[in-house]
C-alpha cells in the first residue's frame, strides 16, 4: 500500500503546483477574496461545478437508482428543540485549547498531532532518514520558520511511545488531550508557550428563526436529522415496507475551530448521505449481501489502533462479517458499496482504506463504524463515515414528541404473552394525586416487570404500594390499593412494533472531490521540453467536460463544422467546448488536459473536404482518424463507460500525423 503522497503516475505530487493549477484553472476559489477572504470557505467555478454535479450523478445512481432510496431535500435551517434532543446542542464539539500568549485558538488534537509528528520528524533527521512533508498548513509553515522543528534524536521508547499516541489520537478526549499536552510539555512553537487546558466546542452555526428571535435555531450540521423526522411518512410512501433506505444531498455547516487543508477542513460543505432503516432482529442481514461478499477491503481495525500500530489487513468483507471485524451484514454491505463508488469515480483503489473507529471516538450509541479514508499528500483523510447508529435517533425523537416512529408488522403467528400489568382507576388516581397525577402515573408505567411483581405482592400483603417518583414530595410517593391493580394477565398479540436500526453512509463531497483530483493528477513534459504540464486523468464519467473541439485555425469553414459537432454531442447529453482561441492546437489541448477532458476533435482543411475528424485521446495523446459518425460512436461509448480508449484503437485507424503546433491568428 502507498504511504506518500504521488501522482497517478507514481510522480512525487507537487502539491503547490496542483494548487496553483486548480486555482488557476478555477475549479476553486476562497470565497468573499476581494474583502481578505474567510477561513474555511470556497466558491467552486465551473469545472469545480460540472465536477461535483457529476459526482453526485454518479453517486444518486450509484446509491438512490440502484438500491430504490427514498430521496428527501430537507430544511437547513433546524430548531433547538431538534438538535437538543439528537444530543447535538450537548455533545457535537471539538477541544479547543488557548494560547495564553498571543491569544491564538487552537484545535486540541491537531495540536498534539502536530507537535508529537513534528518532533518525530526532527528525530528522523536527526537519525539521517528520509523525511516525507505532510502538510503546508500556513500557520504550522509560520512556526517551522520560528525554527521548531529541530533535528533532536529522541530515546527509541519515545518514538514508540508518540507513534502510539498518534495511532489512537482520535480516541482521546479533551481532558487527556490536556493530560497530553502536560506530559510531553507541548508548546505553541509561536508563542513558547503550553496552550490552556482543552474546552468543548459547539460546531453548530447559532442562529434565530423569524424576526422575534424566540425561536432559536441552528444551521444544520448534518442532513441526517431531517430524514429522521420524516421516517413515518417515508414509511408509509414505502408501503409500510422495511428495510428501505432514505438519502438526501445538500449543504451542511460547521464552525471549524481551524479550517485547514483547503477542501478537506471548510466550514460549509455538500454532503450526500443515506440512511437505512432495518429491522434489529436477525443479525441486521442485508438481502443483497451476496453480490459483495467477495470484494476485498483494506481494513484498519480498532485493535490494532488501540495497540498504537496502523497495519491494516486486506481481507473480503464476507470473511469480516463472519469473523465479527465489521459488526454485521448491512454494514458490511454499504462498506463495500462504498468502496465501488470510490472506484467508480476515479479514486485510486491502492489510497482507500477503512478504518474502524475506537470506542471513545464513536458516538455513545453507535454499534460500529468505518470511516473510508483515502490518502492524500495531508495524510488519510476521512471522506465517507459508515456508522450504525442504532434505534438511537428514531428513540429520542419519538421520546421527546411522542410521534410514533416505529414499524407496526403484521405477526406471521399471533404472540401470546404473560405480563405483569398496572390498571390505574383514573376515576379516583388524579383527583388523589391532583397536579402530581401525570408525573405519578408516568412513574408507575415506567416500573419493570420485576418490579412489577414484588409491588403486586406488597399491594396484596399491606394494601398500598411506595413508588419512587422525582420531583414529587420527598421523592417517594403511596398508592393506596383502591387506586390501583397489578395483575399478572395474558394478551394475544397480533402486531409487532419496533423500532428500527439505522445504518448511515455519509459522503463529504468536497473531500471525494479534492482527494480525486489529487489521485487523478500528474504532469507530462511538454513537447519543447520546457515546463511540465499538469493533466487530471478523470473517467470520462466525472470529467467536467467531455470533448474538447479545436478547430485548425479560424479559417471561416471550420466554424460550422465545429458548431455542427458540438450540436450533435449536445444532444446526445454529451458536454463539449470549442476553443478557437489564437494558441496553438498543442497548447489548447493542454489547457483541457488540465481541466481533465478526456477527448479532443480536431477540424481541419481534410473534413471540409471527406468530413473526417480526428480524435484525440487526454492520457496517450493518441489519435484516430474516422468519419463524424464513427468518431461520435467512439466518443458516445467512451463517455458512456462501455468501451476505453484503447477499444477505440483498434477499431479505428490510427492518425499518425502530428498535432499541428502552428499558430492560428
Ligand atoms: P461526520 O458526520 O463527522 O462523520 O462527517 C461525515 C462526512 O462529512 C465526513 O466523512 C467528511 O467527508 C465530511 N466532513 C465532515 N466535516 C467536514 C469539514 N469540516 N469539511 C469538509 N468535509 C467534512
Amino acid at each position: 500500500m502507498t504511504t506518500t503522497a504521488t501522482t497517478l503516475k507514481g510522480q512525487p505530487l507537487d502539491r503547490p503546483a496542483l494548487d496553483s493549477m486548480l486555482r488557476r484553472r478555477m475549479f476553486y476559489t476562497p470565497a468573499f477574496e476581494i474583502y481578505g477572504g474567510v477561513a474555511g470557505l470556497y466558491d467552486y467555478g465551473p469545472p469545480g461545478c460540472s465536477l461535483q454535479a457529476n459526482i453526485i450523478d454518479v453517486w444518486r445512481k450509484h446509491f438512490v437508482l440502484e438500491e430504490d432510496m427514498l430521496e428527501v431535500d430537507c430544511s437547513v435551517l433546524t430548531p433547538h428543540e431538534v438538535l437538543k434532543t439528537s444530543g447535538h446542542v450537548d455533545k457535537f464539539a471539538d477541544w479547543m485549547c488557548k494560547d495564553p500568549k498571543n491569544g491564538e485558538i487552537i484545535r486540541a488534537d491537531h495540536f498534539v498531532e502536530e507537535i508529537l509528528e513534528s518532533r518525530l520528524k526532527g528525530d528522523k533527521e536527526a537519525r539521517g532518514q528520509k523525511v516525507e512533508e505532510k502538510e503546508e498548513d500556513p500557520k504550522k509553515k509560520k512556526r517551522k520558520a520560528k525554527g521548531v522543528q529541530e533535528a533532536v534524536k529522541l530515546d527509541d521508547a519515545v518514538v514508540q511511545e508518540y507513534e502510539e499516541v498518534l495511532a489512537k489520537i482520535d480516541n482521546y478526549n479533551g481532558e487527556e488531550l490536556g493530560e497530553l499536552i502536560k506530559k510531553y510539555d507541548l508548546k505553541n512553537p509561536a508563542s513558547g508557550v503550553q496552550p490552556s487546558p482543552p474546552v468543548a466546542f459547539n460546531l453548530m452555526f447559532q442562529t434565530a428563526i423569524g424576526p422575534s428571535s424566540n425561536l432559536p435555531g441552528y444551521l444544520r450540521p448534518e442532513t441526517a436529522q431531517g430524514q429522521f423526522l420524516n421516517f413515518s411518512k417515508l414509511l408509509e410512501f414505502n408501503q409500510g415496507q422495511v428495510p428501505f433506505a432514505s438519502a438526501s444531498i445538500g449543504r451542511s455547516y460547521r464552525n471549524e475551530i481551524s479550517p485547514r487543508a483547503g477542501l478537506l477542513r471548510v466550514r460549509e460543505f455538500l454532503m450526500a448521505e443515506i440512511e437505512h432503516f432495518v429491522d434489529p432482529e436477525g443479525g441486521k442481514k442485508h438481502p443483497r449481501f451476496h453480490e459483495v461478499k467477495d470484494i476485498e477491503l483494506v481494513l484498519l481495525n480498532r485493535t490494532t489502533q488501540l495497540s498504537g500500530k496502523t497495519h491494516v489487513e486486506k481481507i473480503s468483507i464476507g470473511k469480516a462479517v463472519a469473523d465479527g471485524i465489521v459488526d454485521n451484514e448491512t454494514l458490511g454491505y454499504f462498506m463495500a458499496r462504498i468502496h465501488l463508488f470510490l472506484k467508480k469515480i476515479g479514486v485510486d483503489q491502492s489510497k482507500i482504506r477503512f478504518r474502524q473507529h475506537m470506542a471513545n471516538e464513536m458516538a455513545h450509541y453507535a454499534a460500529d463504524c468505518w470511516d473510508a479514508e483515502l490518502l492524500t499528500s495531508y495524510g488519510w483523510v476521512e471522506c465517507v463515515g459508515c456508522a450504525d447508529r442504532s434505534a438511537y435517533d428514531l428513540s429520542v425523537h419519538a421520546k421527546r414528541t411522542g410521534a410514533p416512529l416505529i414499524v407496526r408488522e403484521q405477526r406471521a403467528e399471533p404472540l401470546v404473552v404473560e405480563e405483569w400489568e398496572v390498571e390505574l382507576n383514573k376515576k379516583k388516581f388524579g383527583p388523589h394525586f391532583k397536579k402530581d397525577g401525570k408525573t405519578v402515573e408516568a412513574a408507575v408505567l415506567a416500573t419493570t416487570q420485576e418490579q412489577r411483581e414484588a409491588l403486586a405482592k406488597d399491594l396484596n400483603e399491606k394494601g398500598s404500594i411506595t413508588v419512587e417518583v422525582a420531583g414529587v414530595g420527598d421523592g417517594k410517593v403511596e398508592i393506596p390499593k383502591d387506586l390501583i391493580t397489578i395483575e399478572r394477565r395474558t394478551r394475544t398479540e397480533h402486531v409487532r412494533e419496533y423500532t428500527p436500526n439505522v445504518i448511515e453512509p455519509s459522503f463529504g463531497i468536497g473531500r471525494i472531490l479534492y482527494a480525486l483530483m489529487e489521485h487523478n493528477f500528474w504532469t507530462r513534459a511538454s513537447e519543447g521540453g520546457d515546463e511540465a504540464r499538469g493533466v487530471l486523468s478523470f473517467p470520462p464519467t466525472v470529467a467536467p467536460t467531455k470533448v474538447l473541439i479545436v478547430p485548425l485555425s479560424s479559417n471561416e469553414q471550420f466554424r460550422p463544422i465545429c458548431y455542427k459537432l458540438s450540436q450533435r454531442l449536445r444532444k446526445l447529453g454529451i458536454s463539449s467546448r470549442i476553443d478557437d482561441s489564437s494558441a496553438t492546437i498543442g497548447k489548447r489541448y493542454s489547457r483541457n488536459d488540465e481541466l481533465g477532458t478526456p477527448l479532443g476533435i480536431t477540424v481541419d482543411f481534410q473534413t471540409v473536404q471527406d468530413s473526417t475528424i480526428t480524435l484525440r485521446d487526454r492520457d496517450t495523446t493518441k489519435q484516430v482518424r474516422a468519419d463524424e459518425d464513427k468518431i461520435i460512436a467512439a466518443i458516445q461509448s467512451v463517455v458512456d463507460g462501455s468501451k476505453e480508449w484503447k477499444d477505440v484503437e483498434a477499431e479505428l485507424p490510427i492518425f499518425e500525423g502530428q498535432e499541428i503546433e502552428v499558430a492560428t491568428r
